[in-house]
């Protein structure tokens, strides 16, 4: 038997809830396939430069406008939330200060798989059922490359509301999930949207952040930031006053998360494939500086590290030892220094320079 989803929006929509749990996602919500209310927030980030050089944004910006610029047709769309904290301690958080000295990599690609995989194959199980079900359907899996605005679709469907950080926060589960999102030409039962705000009076996210890349509350300026620097800007040089900031980050940053009191008790819930890899988290400085390109993608294929590439990463490692001011990768930096990318030299250069003053 099938049903038709848009006779029986209530059926359909216990169908895709009690899916989601089985498939081991922590929230699960649905919201009208609406204009988003958040465009003109994004259409004035862009216009501030704020978007740096990610000119994938402002190019489908007219896309953004509607979920029809993604598949035509579409209702709802159903938001999915994955815990990837799996309870190891992080400088920032109270738990430990050891971290500091270290190189670092955000908590979401500790992992030995790339959290957009994890998603759409669990998200794929879930259009499967649904076009089984409701063979009239079409279903659209979005996680993260789509004009999709994600979290705004997310708070309307009611998982959370806009931190000062930018990022979602749930009440429940704190900010540390990663989202993935069906689109669906099905009418569904529509869960209230997020309205009220819980950062209060807090500061604490706007106060740490190492650049200062929160030009006001809720405004990130990826310009100043240490994840678009160390993730996205993969072949041009980081300015020098902003890179001797980053600490030990050499992949994302994690500090306006670890300082939020939303995330003090948040549930520990990744799931295999998200949990932190010593592999990744504890590799050290002197294999990071030797390694070669066919050695980087032995290690690093399938995880998220992967598509920045050996290049910036050994880039951001660089930056990271003047940072740190780890004195035993002067004989690697000098090495570094004839390396055939130009970013890796300079960034050698500049390190050495560092070190030995
Ligand atoms: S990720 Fe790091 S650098 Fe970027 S805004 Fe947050 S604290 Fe600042
Ligand atoms: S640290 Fe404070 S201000 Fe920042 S997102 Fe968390 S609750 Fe909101």
């Amino acid at each position: 038997m099938t049903i038709s989803g848009n006779e029986d929006p209530e059926l359909t929509t216990r169908l895709v809830r009690s899916i989601a749990q089985d498939l081991e996602f922590n929230l699960c919500g649905i919201a009208p396939a609406v204009s988003p209310p958040g465009y003109h927030r994004l259409v004035e980030w862009i216009n501030a430069g704020h978007a740096a050089d990610m000119e994938w944004i402002p190019r489908r910006l007219s896309a953004y406008q509607s979920p029809e610029g993604i598949q035509p047709g579409t209702k709802s769309v159903i938001s999915l939330a994955m815990n990837y904290h799996d309870g190891s301690s992080a400088a920032h958080d109270g738990s430990s200060t050891a971290v500091e000295n270290q190189l670092r990599v955000a908590r979401y690609a500790q992992g030995a798989a790339d959290y957009h995989d994890v998603l759409r194959s669990r998200l794929k199980k879930l259009t499967t059922q649904l076009s089984l079900q409701c063979p009239e359907s079409r279903n659209r899996i979005v996680v993260d490359t789509a004009p999709l605005l994600e979290r705004e679709f997310a708070q309307l469907a009611g998982l959370g509301w806009f931190g000062k950080n930018t990022m979602l926060i749930n009440r429940r589960i704190g900010s540390w999930f990663v989202l993935g999102f069906i689109l669906t030409t099905l009418e569904l039962q529509y869960d209230r949207p997020s309205e009220h705000n819980f950062c209060g009076s807090c500061t604490r996210c706007l106060d740490a952040c190492p650049t200062n890349a929160f030009p006001e509350p809720g405004v990130l300026d990826a310009r100043k930031c240490i994840s678009y620097w160390t993730i996205e800007a993969r072949t041009q040089p980081v300015p020098e006053n902003l890179s001797e900031q980053f600490g030990g980050w050499i992949f994302g940053c994690d500090v306006c998360q670890e300082v939020c009191p939303w995330n003090r008790f948040a549930p520990h819930q990744a799931i295999p494939e998200l949990q932190s890899q010593a592999a990744i988290t504890e590799l050290g400085v002197l294999d990071w500086l030797s390694m070669t390109e066919s050695e980087f993608q032995d290690r690093f294929r399938g995880t998220p590290l992967q598509r920045t590439g050996r290049t910036a990463m050994v880039r951001n490692v660089i930056l990271a030892a003047g940072n740190l001011g780890l004195k035993n990768t002067i004989p690697a930096l000098m090495t570094l220094r004839s390396d055939p990318s130009e970013q890796i030299q300079l960034a050698a250069e500049q390190t050495l320079a560092r070190l030995k003053m």
